[in-house]
């Protein structure tokens, strides 16, 4: 490119105005002060989403970076008032879901040399027993210079669609209570607290009762009424 180019900026505008192209500026709006990150991905997050969609990406949906509240929520929330905000600054690294609904499968998180920081330790922790009282398994990698997708998809083999292993219970929730004594209300299986009568609206079951959970639609256990 000759120097003249760059002493020239207007011959270039206006030829790239002749295909309908204009110069990005930035927003004068400053109320608004926000810029789209160039780092969404760092290069080592990113090496490693490569070679997770190698992995599995055929299989799931990968997920990076997603907030902890979008994927758990509070059993009790009049009980745990702080429950939610200790972990709605939170993000898990990566999350499969199911290639459908979306269910979250597994989570994973990509250890990196920051792994072995006081700060960082207690902030895993709170990670690892948040997942166990969910019942969703967590996976974790050390981070590498590279890593094998065939290693990777054995390591999640146990969590990927069609997989026969059994997904663990939640710890935290009491096994179900038969439903049938003395016509109480039934305990939801998944958060423990007991359901309420409602009535369905609509499709076959309109106007018959049923035993819902009040977490709904967050929790959407059922038990039939009776
Ligand atoms: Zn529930």
């Amino acid at each position: 490119m000759g120097a003249n180019a760059s002493e020239n900026p207007g011959c270039l505008g206006s030829i790239l105005g002749l295909f309908g192209i204009r110069p990005v500026a930035p927003p004068s709006d400053e109320s608004l002060p926000y810029r789209t990150r160039d780092d969404f991905l760092s290069p080592a997050e990113l090496s490693f989403y490569r070679a997770l969609s190698a992995a599995v990406g055929a299989q799931v949906h990968i997920c990076p970076k997603v907030n902890l509240a979008d994927v758990f929520f509070v059993v009790k929330p009049n009980e745990n008032m702080s429950a939610r905000g200790r972990i709605s600054q939170k993000h898990v690294d990566y999350l499969l879901c199911h290639p459908q609904s979306m269910k979250p499968l597994v989570g994973i998180e990509l250890d990196d040399s920051s792994h072995s920081r006081a700060d960082r330790q207690e902030r895993d922790a709170l990670v690892d027993g948040v997942f166990a009282a969910a019942g969703l398994p967590l996976v974790r990698v050390p981070a590498a210079a590279s890593y094998s997708p065939a290693d990777l998809a054995l390591k999640l083999a146990a969590h990927l669609p069609g997989a026969v292993a059994a997904a663990p219970a939640p710890v935290t929730a009491p096994a179900s209570q038969a439903a049938s004594s003395g016509g109480a209300a039934p305990g939801c299986p998944k958060c423990g607290v007991p359901m309420v009568l409602r009535t369905a609206s609509k499709g076959e079951q309109a106007g018959r009762q049923f035993y819902g959970c009040p977490n709904y639609p967050k929790c959407r256990e059922t038990r039939p009424v009776g």
